[in-house]
């Protein structure tokens, strides 16, 4: 029986509304809606065009009914900007991600989280306690994807179109899971994954709807990311926009992100903070100077380099799971490519 629940699915990985939809398939709604009450089948041209569409293969819609992520348990920062068929597109491809993981982790043990709750400090002071905890002390960090996952996180990448979502994060049963959007600077991504680890560990119990939610993880990842007594020993006085851009690179965070903590700690001038401000908003926050290189996964690396030395390639991976090969290797930063091409080495023919 084909699930309604996964044509919906594919709706809102396409980002389209009902009618939208309808339209797509060249049906009217009152088809579909006969078919969502049970009461008719769809067309099978209706499937096939489906399938052409979006990519996903007949199989995927005879799985059962997905499970999203928790709304509640999610955070949104632009959320006033992000389109609700952008939300469910990137919740959607949650969902994608949870299948994803549940097969991997019925084959491979990944580490179980080390995170703590800290829910009554400050979010300074809740960010030195985990470094601590981690052992890493007040030193700059030099991979932050691989710091999370060395800690249990899930990490997965999200490829949407669109600038407005910056990242979500959220507890599965006890795992906790990050997704990052892979169109923004790695400077600003970094940032963005230190502001999802400090909703984990400060509002896995009390939600991050509440009012200061956000700014409780924005003053987290930045203590998180630049410890201030490190700043302070790195920097007497910022006299120019130069200098900051030389030392970004120590933290790995934006020059806006390090001018606005030296601001903080009384550091620079408010004069030159407010002229480092509007220089960099006038270059844009895409043309970050000093840039550094993407970071990427080290587990799904690894955990792909192995199934591919067993013949398992991801479009393998992807037929099993019966979703398009292309949405996974999106979740997955795009590492597919990087680990052994398309082939299996199985496929390989040294004469
Ligand atoms: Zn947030």
């Amino acid at each position: 029986m084909l699930n309604p629940e996964r044509i919906d699915f594919v709706r809102r990985r396409l980002g389209l509304t009902k009618i939208g939809l309808a339209s797509s398939l060249e049906v009217d709604r009152k088809v579909l809606q006969r078919f969502e009450t049970g009461k008719a089948d769809l067309p099978a041209a209706c499937v096939r065009r489906l399938c052409d569409l979006s990519g996903y293969p007949v199989e995927f819609f005879y799985k059962g009914t997905p499970v999203y992520p928790n709304p509640a348990g999610v955070s949104f920062r632009s959320l006033k900007s992000l389109t609700a068929a952008s939300r469910d597109a990137a919740m959607a491809a949650g969902a994608l991600a949870f299948e994803f993981d549940d097969w991997i982790s019925a084959k491979y043990d990944l580490p179980i989280h080390s995170l703590v709750q800290v829910e009554s400090s400050t979010p300074a002071a809740a960010a030195l306690y985990l470094r601590a905890k981690w052992g890493i002390g007040e030193r700059p960090i030099g991979n932050m994807i691989n710091l999370l996952e060395a800690h249990g996180v899930r990490v997965f990448s999200l490829a949407e179109e669109t600038r407005h979502l910056d990242a979500y994060s959220l507890w599965r049963d006890d795992k906790p899971y990050i997704f990052l959007n892979t169109l923004k600077t790695t400077e600003r991504s970094r940032m963005d994954a230190a502001h999802e680890l400090g909703h984990l560990v400060m509002h896995r119990h009390t939600g991050s709807s509440h009012i200061n939610a956000e700014d409780e993880a924005q003053a987290f990842a930045s203590a998180f990311m630049m410890p201030p007594n490190d700043l302070k020993a790195e920097f007497q006085w910022v006299r120019s926009l130069n200098e900051l851009i030389e030392k970004k690179r120590r933290w790995g965070v934006s020059v806006a992100a390090l001018n606005y903590a030296v601001h903080k700690i009384g550091r620079i001038s408010d004069w030159n903070y407010r002229g480092n401000y509007m220089a960099l908003a006038k270059a844009g926050r895409e043309n970050e100077p000093n840039p550094m290189p993407p970071e990427t996964s080290q587990v799904w690396t690894k955990i792909l380099t192995d199934l591919w030395r067993q013949g398992i390639t991801l479009s393998r991976v992807a037929k099993l799971l019966s979703v398009p090969e292309k949405e996974l290797n999106d979740l997955l930063f795009g590492i597919a490519s990087a680990v052994g091409g398309k082939s299996a080495p199985g496929a390989l023919r040294v004469v």
